[in-house]
């Protein structure tokens, strides 16, 4: 997707505001996770990458206590009052997302000023690459820069999450907001989700992370989702009888885990294994990403998909579809699916110089096997959230 340029983001907040102050710009990448899913919210380690896809902001503070933003994607100018914002202004609509944020960063008790804004995004909405992340994120450093006030980066990633917890009412974990904040170019985020440490690992310099959205969102994804949460809990209420110290799932091994699966139900044993699994998955791939060894990681990325269809249970017909074509083109060294799953995106790790090929065939391989249109995205690892002078 093109990125809109500055100037044109300039022209349109003079539209929007009658007024040829110079802006302030911001901007805040999406993110694609390369392995470790389902992983966050049971306190596990997740490895993504912030994209160079995202939102972008071209602003003008003001003293009045009013938020006024266009959304150029959205084709609509929202606004709300900093002085009359509660919990009961929600409004079921993007709104949400910065009203949760201001009302998370007063509760912190932040004064915020108001502003007109121009939000522009070359990022996809509900591909599974984080709009919503990116648009807390955004929202967040726009605040600090209005009003004044600096936010240590892990308690704007926090604050951000919250705000989507509470106020748009979306149980996520950290993922995230952390990406999009943390993001470093060239780099993949290594995030330990329970002590809320990072490593930052190499991302291999000739390959791109490639997804593909497959066109297929599944209507029931968001209980879905609550559905393996609640699951999560209950598999980690059982576990609790052997181990009571255990806060998680991310604090069971897997040799507990074997040592009582036998009795625990099926449905939570599975749940459990692809946790538990997952998580050392992650740590595997980290050590074999910073070794060079793109084979026995592209192989962990494989693994992954199957346990998020066995176990998980989060794959749909045209997410297999996709990973199998994606497996047996030239210069993919694995493919699984990413995101919450129950249809969404795809990501592949491919070596650079046969990415073309692999967008072009896997676009036709696609459709003809599904009768879905993909939207393919070439993502590499790009910097977290800033303002840009
Ligand atoms: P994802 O985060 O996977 O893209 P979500 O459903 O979590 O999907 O978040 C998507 C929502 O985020 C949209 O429905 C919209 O409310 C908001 N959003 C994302 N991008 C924009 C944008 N450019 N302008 C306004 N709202 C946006
Ligand atoms: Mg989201």
């Amino acid at each position: 997707m093109e990125r809109v340029k500055s100037s044109e983001l300039k022209d349109q907040l003079f539209k929007l505001t009658g007024e040829k102050k110079p802006p302030l710009f911001f901007r805040a990448p999406g993110r694609v996770n390369l392995i470790g899913e389902h992983t966050d919210y049971n306190d596990g380690f997740v490895l993504p990458i912030a994209i160079n896809l995202g939102l972008r902001a071209a602003v003008l503070p003001s003293d009045s206590p009013q938020v006024r933003v266009r959304s150029l994607l959205m084709k609509e100018t929202r606004k709300f009052f900093l002085n009359q914002l509660n919990e009961t202004r929600k409004t079921n609509t993007w709104l949400d997302y910065l009203q949760g944020v201001g009302l998370e960063l007063r509760k912190e008790g932040h004064k915020l000023k108001g502003f007109q804004g121009i939000f522009a995004s070359n990022l996809p909405v509900g591909s599974g690459l984080s709009s919503s992340g990116a648009l807390e994120v955004l929202t967040e450093l726009i605040f600090e820069s209005t009003s004044g006030f600096g936010l240590a980066s892990l308690e704007a990633v926090k604050l951000c999450r919250r705000a989507e917890n509470h106020f748009v009412g979306v149980d996520c974990g950290i993922m995230d907001q952390f990406a999009s904040r943390f993001g470093r170019a060239k780099h993949a985020i290594f995030i330990d989700c329970r002590e809320l440490k990072h490593e930052y690992v190499p991302f291999p310099k000739d390959y791109k992370a490639v997804v593909l959205d497959t066109g297929v969102r599944r209507e029931l994804s968001k209980s879905s989702y609550n559905q393996r949460r609640r699951e999560c809990k209950e598999a980690l209420g059982f576990l609790k009888k052997y181990y009571p110290e255990v806060k998680a799932l991310r604090g069971v091994s897997l040799s507990q885990l074997e040592k009582h699966e036998e009795d625990m139900p099926p449905t939570l044993r599975k749940r459990a294994r692809h946790v538990v699994k997952e998580n050392e998955r992650v740590i595997e791939a980290v050590d074999l990403l910073k070794r060079g060894n793109l084979e026995g990681f592209g192989k962990l990325m494989n693994d992954s998909h199957r346990s998020l269809r066995s176990d998980y249970a989060v794959s749909s017909k045209e997410l297999d579809k996709a990973v199998n074509i994606a497996r047996g083109l030239r210069g993919c060294v694995g493919s699984r699916l990413t995101g919450a799953g129950f249809g969404g995106s795809t990501v592949s790790l491919v070596e650079t110089t046969q990415v073309k090929g692999f967008v072009g065939k896997i676009e036709k391989l696609y459709s003809e096997a599904t009768g879905f249109k993909p939207k393919l995205y070439v993502c590499e690892a790009a910097n977290g959230a800033k303002r840009i002078k």
